[in-house]
């Protein structure tokens, strides 16, 4: 059916964070009509007002269109999403558990449950979250058990490979659908929801439910893999004086490697990546296969020695001893383009630094806010040459393009001392050295 015709599915989206408030907007601009359901009523009364409580390129001025349309609209009521849905996507958080590597899966439970006892119909329930393997099968048991209309109430698993930053054209141009389906009915209405991004020309993979819940971990588990690969090399090359930086430039010429996600520095964090690659590791070992996963716990350590390292250049420029060094750390966010700081890198240097003494001030060009509420002790400025003012090592810890055109020589003009930590591989090392400044990157001489 054309999207927004008569027969078009009706949709919900539960669980409205950085996945669900993206996806419900988009498939409103697709010309379907959407409703929003969270828990949170403050993020859905934001919502309803035509705020986005993130930063995302684009998506503000979208929601806003999709409000006026019609076709979007957010409520906290469950029992008013079970009557409205045709298709459901579950969009709610799946963070790593505390004290263990698995997935705290209680918010996906929660959802599934307050939406399955209240539907009354035939209903798709998909899930969008990421989920350890196996846990689709769960849910449809869960559904069965508590939804009234049992049977008529099936579930699918639609991995979401959006990427933060670029999370419209992700959404509406994806490299590829996955279907995890176990009727042709449910591939059938999956196909009507996405007919105009089918349209232009993403492709679409139709598999069991368990084999679509594993793309998504197995794929950001190949990401992660890439980026602490060419960090162990950054290893190597510091042990003999080599350069990473050529090394990584080299093979990414190699078409069979690539050079995307082959950047040396700081590493990878987030709200995905981290948490992903160890709730994997855990399912794993649940079913029996732990060793053929066990290399990411390497991947996971690499990752981390990254941040230890990125401390010890900052220490060494600074004479060795970081009581009362000024720091001016510039980023916060995990990866610029997001306000995201789950699991960021940038605050666990900031905050590493801060434990050994030194007089932090961290700058971000829109994560200050969230940074703030969650690392308090640490301290704030206002803008790259703020925080710069006086300091005796400069860090850069998320490539932000405004960090990467900074004027080594304007920078200069404020700074205690000429020296700086590139986290990043972000700056161009000839260009701070010309300008008198003492630059250290990790993996380069
Ligand atoms: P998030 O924390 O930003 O959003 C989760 C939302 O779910 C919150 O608004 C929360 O209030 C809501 N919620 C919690 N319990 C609920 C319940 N019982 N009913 C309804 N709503 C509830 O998380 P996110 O980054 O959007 O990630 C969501 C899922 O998508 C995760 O599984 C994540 O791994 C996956 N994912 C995220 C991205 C990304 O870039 N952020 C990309 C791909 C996949």
């Amino acid at each position: 059916a054309e999207p927004g015709a008569a027969t078009s599915p009706r949709l919900t989206v539960i669980g409205t964070g950085y996945l669900g408030a993206t996806h419900a907007v988009c498939m409103a601009a697709l010309g379907h009509q959407v409703l929003g359901v969270d828990v949170d009523a403050a993020k859905i009364s934001r919502l309803a007002s035509g705020e986005v409580p993130f930063f995302e390129p684009g998506l503000p001025e979208l929601l806003v269109k999709a409000l006026e349309s019609g076709r979007l609209r957010f409520t906290t009521s469950f029992p008013e999403a079970a009557d409205f849905g045709d298709v459901h996507f579950v969009c709610v958080g799946t963070p790593q558990r505390a004290g263990s590597f698995a997935a705290d899966l209680s918010q996906v439970e929660a959802a599934v449950t307050a939406l399955a006892r209240d539907v009354r119909r035939r209903a798709l329930v998909v899930g969008k979250s990421t989920v350890p393997v196996g846990t689709a099968a769960r849910l449809a048991e869960l559904i069965r058990s508590v939804a009234p209309a049992g049977d008529g109430v099936e579930l699918a698993w639609n991995p979401e490979f959006l990427r933060e930053g670029f999370a419209i054209d992700d959404t509406m141009q994806p490299d590829r659908l996955v279907f995890g389906v176990s009727s042709p009915w449910a591939e059938q209405r999956l196909r009507e929801v996405f007919a105009p991004v089918i349209g232009q020309g993403s492709p679409v993979l139709v598999t069991d439910p368990q084999t679509a819940e594993l793309v998504k971990v197995a794929a950001n588990s190949f990401l992660a893999t890439k980026i602490s690969y060419i960090n162990a090399m950054a290893e190597v090359c510091e042990a003999i004086g080599a350069d990473v930086h050529d090394l990584a430039v080299a093979l990414g010429l190699d078409a069979r490697i690539g050079s995307r996600f082959l950047r040396p520095g700081l590493g990878f964090g987030g709200g995905c990546l981290p948490k992903d690659i160890r709730a994997f590791l855990h399912r794993a070992e649940e079913l029996g296969v732990g060793h053929a996963v066990a290399f990411l716990r390497d991947v996971d350590e690499i990752n981390h020695r990254r941040r230890a390292r990125t401390v010890d250049l900052v220490r060494e420029l600074a004479g060795g001893d970081l009581r009362g060094v000024r720091v001016a750390a510039l980023g916060a966010a995990f990866k610029p383009d997001s306000d995201d700081i789950r699991d960021a890198p940038a605050l666990d240097v900031a905050n590493a630094l801060h434990q050994l003494g030194a007089r932090v001030r961290v700058f971000d060009p829109v994560a200050m806010d969230n940074a703030r509420r969650a690392w308090p002790t640490l301290g704030y400025g206002q803008s790259t040459f703020d925080v710069a003012s006086g300091a005796d090592v400069v860090v850069l810890l998320t490539e932000w393009s405004q960090f990467r055109e900074i004027d080594p020589e304007a920078l200069g003009t404020v700074v205690g001392k000429r020296r700086i930590v590139d986290g990043r591989h972000a700056l161009e090392p000839a260009r701070w050295r010309a300008a008198g400044w003492e630059y250290r990157a990790l993996g380069r001489p």
